[in-house]
């Protein structure tokens, strides 16, 4: 499920991306595509410009010069000479001729047919010379090539002289679509790394959610398999209670409630874990004395102690402690479950001690026995919900849940819980707050 999520995630933010990178690619190229028409309509025209010039000023006009004018700007030059055509232009051989003729009829066309033509006239300073020259972009239907043409009339004394410029956009096209090209290679391998970049990022993303959703699972199934034994065992002794004579009843009825019991304690710190996850684990803190806490603690674990001749021991600082900010609900419940592992986990004639110890604004409080210990491997997971060291696993009012309660306890105060071995084995659980 989550493989399909990942991918759907990762096509969304690279799609999103990539389109706004395409649209913006488009954008830049639109501006600069016609910057670039512009600015070789410009140079075209100043070109026009200064040749109109030249042209006033030559008494004749050379074929030198006329092919070197062509050379030097990529143009296309045909003069008429009041309607005659130029020598310089019937030097072609019959196929250019036919080509250039075409093309000139065309611009000659586009010349006629443009009414929106950049044109201006110029009277120049010497009054014999009256020439007016426009410029304007056509298509060749023949060629199917862009141009930009111009048409420069001279009047000279009597003649007149027509001049037609034909400069070809085809490296100008090339070009452009030269730079299509390198943005399409560029979009697509800003796509790709998008992608892949998409794939990290959400993978990363939805990491937490896939561990939160294991744990989940995990736990459902952890929780499914405790409440299993002991339902188990009420159906059982229900159906024996059935078909028992009388004085077995009591028994399986007593049975029935012992586990009915545990399954309620199950539940409730079931419950109490579910809560801490949505965040409605409910901590009131107010100002307590953690001594007089842990004393009373001491007192309800006394008796327990005793009856497996346990000696459970108490040593407080003489000097009065200041006030902890905590609930004093949910403290003594994670001491109740510290205490209550301490006396499940340390055999007959034990020791466990309790104290307290107030360092740089922080609270010590410990738990210390000298039972069977925890192993290294075993530390690092006794936190962990439904986790039982194997040894445990016979006990039968342990779940497994404690630690993981009494840390998400702490956890809400912002404090700490730790587990380290003691002196000559055994185990001291530690709580900062
Ligand atoms: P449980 O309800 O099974 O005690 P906990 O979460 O409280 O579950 O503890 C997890 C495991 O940590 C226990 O099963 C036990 O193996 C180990 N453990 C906890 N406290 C002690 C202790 N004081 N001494 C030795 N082992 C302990």
């Amino acid at each position: 499920m989550f493989k399909k999520v990942h991918i759907r995630l990762t096509l969304l933010c690279a799609g999103i991306t990539a389109v706004i990178m395409i649209v913006m690619s488009l954008c830049y190229l639109y501006v600069s595509e016609n910057g670039l028409y512009r600015n070789q309509f410009q140079s075209f025209q100043n070109d026009i410009n200064t040749i109109t010039t030249n042209l006033e000023q030559q008494s004749v006009i050379s074929m030198e010069w006329l092919s070197k004018m062509e050379a030097q700007g990529n143009y296309l030059f045909y003069v008429l000479d009041s309607g005659v055509p130029f020598l310089y232009n019937q030097l072609n051989n019959a196929d250019e001729k036919s080509t250039r003729n075409l093309l000139l009829e065309e611009c000659k066309n586009a010349y006629l047919n443009t009414d929106n033509v950049s044109s201006f006239e110029k009277t120049s300073s010497d009054s014999s010379y009256i020439s007016y020259h426009s410029e304007f972009e056509f298509v060749s239907a023949s060629t199917d090539a862009k141009y930009f043409g111009s048409v420069i009339n001279l009047g000279k004394y009597a003649s007149s002289l027509e001049i037609i410029i034909l400069s070809s956009l085809q490296s100008l096209e090339e070009q452009i679509l030269e730079q299509r090209f390198r943005f399409i290679l560029i979009d697509l391998a800003a796509a790709f790394l998008l992608t892949v970049f998409s794939w990290i990022f959400t993978g990363l993303l939805l990491r937490p959610i896939i561990e939160n959703q294991q744990k989940q699972t995990q736990f459902v199934a952890s929780a499914s398999h405790e409440l299993r034994t002991p339902l188990a065992v009420i159906l059982s002794a229900a159906e024996c209670c059935k078909t028992a004579p009388l004085e077995k009843q009591e028994g399986f009825l007593k049975t029935i409630s012992q586990e009915g019991l545990r399954m309620s304690a199950l539940v409730n710190d079931m419950l109490t874990l579910s809560g801490s996850d949505n965040q409605r684990f409910s901590v009131q803190p107010k100002a307590i004395e953690l001594d007089t806490l842990l004393m009373n603690s001491y007192e309800a674990f006394d008796p327990l102690a005793r009856d497996k001749s346990i000696s459970l021991s108490i040593s407080l600082p003489e000097k009065a402690l200041p006030t902890c900010s905590a609930d004093p609900e949910r403290i003594s419940q994670v001491v109740s479950i510290l205490l209550h592992n301490a006396i499940s986990y340390t055999p007959e004639h034990g020791k466990i001690e309790l104290s307290i110890a107030y360092k740089k604004e922080h609270f010590y409080l410990s738990i210390k026995d000298n039972g069977i210990g925890i192993s290294d491997e075993d530390k690092k997971k006794i936190f962990d919900r439904f986790y039982r060291v194997e040894k445990s696993r016979s006990t039968k009012d342990h779940f497994g849940l404690g630690l993981s309660i009494a840390h998400e306890i702490i956890k809400a105060h912002n404090g700490s819980i730790q587990v380290t071995d003691a002196e000559g084995g055994g185990s001291i659980f530690t709580v900062v707050l």
